[in-house]
């Protein structure tokens, strides 16, 4: 069963002399429980395609489909409520809420449209990130590694069809990089969690089920490894 769809989806950025086409043409599906890494040079159009993914922006021309809603047909609002509750995004750089505590941050996209946190679950994830003793601390008491768990956390707490990663271990050593591709592939492997991660680390990418490779804002290859 397919969970994303694209279709046709270009990207340019900028008017006129300076317009760059970052995205051109580009039309692919994932399945639901695939973990598909997205490879390709710098400036080949990879965040731009996480992005559009995302929901974070918006496409010159093309569509995405996420769990059959065609994302760009919804309004401001109510893309932003989508995204919270349907798309979990993992940043290089955590892009945690500095004021906020570990649990907060982790809880944050549940509170910002009043569903109510499933203790349990929040237990459960926590528990699973090792990060019981650190509920109350705020993100610069904890190392990198436990800052990206923390992302990890909030990316899953609204069991989301889609955990979308752009580099998320561009930031950590070896020991810690390890750490969290093992976390996001035991979450996408035991609870059938669609997982899209952006690398340049060939050793994240030969984990993954599928291998899709930006070129020049198109897909150079696609290459099923594990069906
Ligand atoms: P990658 O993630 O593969 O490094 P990006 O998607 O970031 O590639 O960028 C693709 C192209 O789009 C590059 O030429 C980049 O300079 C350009 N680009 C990305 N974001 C913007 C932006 N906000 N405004 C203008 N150009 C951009
Ligand atoms: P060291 O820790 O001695 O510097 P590495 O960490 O580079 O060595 O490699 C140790 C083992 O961990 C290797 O088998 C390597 O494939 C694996 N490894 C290292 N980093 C990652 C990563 N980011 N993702 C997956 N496997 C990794």
């Amino acid at each position: 069963m397919s969970i994303v769809q694209i279709e046709n989806l270009s990207k340019i950025y900028g008017k006129g002399e300076t317009a760059v086409k970052a995205l051109d043409d580009v039309s692919f599906s994932v399945n639901k429980g695939e973990f598909v890494a997205i490879i390709g040079p710098s400036g080949s159009g990879k965040s731009t395609l996480l992005h559009l993914l995302g929901g974070v922006d918006r496409p010159t021309s093309g569509k995405v489909m996420i769990d059959n809603t065609d994302i760009y047909q919804l309004d401001e609002t109510q893309l932003a409520i989508f995204r919270r509750r349907q798309i979990g995004l993992i940043y290089q750089f955590y892009n945690l809420i500095p004021i906020l505590t570990v649990e907060e941050n982790i809880t944050l996209p549940m509170l910002l449209d009043q569903h109510k946190v499933d203790s349990g679950q929040l237990e459960s994830i926590v528990s699973t990130l090792g990060l019981d003793q650190r509920l109350d601390h705020l993100p610069n008491q904890l190392s990198g590694g436990q800052q990206q768990r923390v992302s990890i956390g909030r990316a899953l707490i609204s069991n989301p069809a889609i955990i979308l990663a752009d580099e998320p271990t561009g930031n950590l050593d070896s020991k810690n990089s390890k750490e969290i591709i093992e976390l996001l592939k035991m979450f996408n492997k035991t609870y059938n969690q669609t997982l899209i991660v952006i690398t340049h680390d060939e050793r994240i990418a030969l984990q993954a089920d599928r291998v899709i490779e930006i070129a020049d804002g198109r897909v150079a290859k696609d290459e099923v490894i594990r069906p």
